[in-house]
């Protein structure tokens, strides 16, 4: 569903991502673990249109999104992505942030657009703070509704990078079993995380990045408890 070729991305003379191809399945979790700096995050803002590619292809459900034709607003109304920081608009209310988008972008009816808000918040447990502001949220119910606000354009993929990092330890777990339960119903996810139980948990396939490509890759309990390459082996005892 996802296809990244021969991926190349350089800042100035630093190349981040050399040569990287990643392929992901529809319905598939692939966590993307590696060092601070390995480039996880270029290659989510890479998928997302954010970053340009200076080499290699992307290819979405078989078009190639990143040929300079390609539309980027039509690219990600297929792609969810969701950063550490929820980014949610502090002077809007949870209702007002999910539903802006399918408003103003897909000219949802606004009743059609609260009724799918109001939906996913009972589901996954905010419906009484539809009208509430970000800031009377908690860190972990903001990171939910953010996820939200992503889910509700119904995206072909989502993107999650270190969603659970900037928050206090006894929320992630709130956030963790909401991406759980994205798993369950199907959704195809690429998550990038320095928390490898968290992969362990939610992902089908880990891929480790070193020296801007895919070292490794493979079942979790594969790359994380019986790794191939020596330096995903370096990784994993330098963080565990
Ligand atoms: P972390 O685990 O800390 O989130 P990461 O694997 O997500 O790291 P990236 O954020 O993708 O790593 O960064 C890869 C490298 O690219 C870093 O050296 C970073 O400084 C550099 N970089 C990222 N964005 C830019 C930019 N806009 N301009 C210049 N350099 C950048
Ligand atoms: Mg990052």
């Amino acid at each position: 569903m996802l296809s990244c070729k021969n991926v190349r991305k350089t800042f100035g003379e630093h190349v981040i991502l050399d040569d990287l191809s990643l392929d992901v399945d529809e319905h598939e979790v692939v966590a993307l673990i590696g060092a601070s700096g390995s480039g996880k995050s270029t290659l989510l803002r890479c998928v997302n249109l954010l970053e340009q590619v200076d080499d290699g292809t992307i290819h979405l459900d078989g078009d190639e999104i990143t040929d300079p034709r390609a539309d980027p607003d039509r690219v990600r109304q297929k792609i969810g992505l969701v950063f550490q920081s929820y980014n949610l608009f502090p002077h809007m209310t949870v209702l007002d942030n999910i539903t802006l988008a399918p408003v103003r972008v897909h000219k949802k009816s606004p009743a059609e657009a609260k009724a799918q808000a109001m939906q996913w918040l009972e589901r996954v447990g905010l419906a009484a703070k539809a009208g509430a502001y970000p800031d009377r949220l908690s860190g972990g119910q903001q990171q939910r509704v953010a996820i939200v606000r992503a889910l509700v354009n119904q995206p072909r993929l989502l993107l999650l990078d270190e969603v659970t990092s900037a928050l206090d330890p006894e929320l992630v777990g709130e956030v963790l079993t909401m991406i759980r339960d994205l798993k369950g119903d199907g959704t195809t996810m690429v998550l990038a995380t320095h928390e490898m139980g968290f992969a362990r948990q939610v992902a089908d396939r880990v891929a480790f990045l070193d020296g801007g490509r895919v070292l490794e890759q493979g079942p979790p309990s594969q790359v994380l408890g019986d790794p191939v390459e020596a330096r995903t082996r370096q990784f994993l005892a330098r963080i565990i």
